[in-house]
């Protein structure tokens, strides 16, 4: 089994964009719970052919409890549950958001491994961007520009210890 990461976040912060680069060849594996697929995509990082791990690009985790919204924050949270490392993916353009605390308080609850990414510093001052976070409290802060490549092996720097 490879170890597997889960990118957690609300929507529109890059988490795909993010998840793209880390397995490029969007090669998903087909995983054989039933109705998994739906919103959690899987995919392999092998950007170090010698560690590779699996990504999972989660839909929101935050959400309403019914209808498709709820599915997929459940589909989201199990993801998150079943991760050995959990980045948690937040835009630095907008800075924190009441969606992001909302998935803070949930994330200290689950008190997995954590990381904080904070993505689309591209044109942007980067440390500002990133004290915006900085009553998050994570111990390790990635700043990435996932749209131009730009943090990825920062990430898996970060990453591949903890895996
Ligand atoms: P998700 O909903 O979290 O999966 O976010 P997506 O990966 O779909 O990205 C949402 C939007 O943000 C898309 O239009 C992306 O092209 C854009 N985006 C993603 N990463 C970056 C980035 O690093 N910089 C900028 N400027 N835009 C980005
Ligand atoms: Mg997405």
């Amino acid at each position: 089994m490879l170890p597997t990461l889960a990118l957690v976040g609300r929507p529109n912060v890059g988490k795909s964009t993010l998840f793209n680069g880390l397995t490029r060849t969007r090669d998903a594996l087909v995983h054989d719970e039933p109705g998994v697929t739906r919103d959690r995509n899987y995919g392999v990082c092998r950007l170090d052919e010698d560690r590779p791990f699996v990504v999972i690009d989660t839909g929101g985790i935050a959400g309403e409890d019914e209808g498709l919204a709820g599915a997929t924050a459940k589909q989201s949270r199990a993801a998150a549950e079943e991760a050995d490392l959990i980045c948690f993916v937040v835009d630095g353009r907008d800075g924190p958001t009441a969606l992001d605390d909302e998935i803070l308080r949930w994330l200290r609850k689950l008190a997995r491994p954590t990381l904080l990414v904070v993505n689309k510093v591209d044109g942007i001052d980067t440390e500002a961007a990133i004290n915006e976070f900085v009553r998050f409290g994570f111990k390790e802060v990635i700043p990435t520009a996932a749209s131009h490549r730009s943090g990825i092996d920062d990430l898996l720097d970060a990453v591949l210890p903890k895996l």
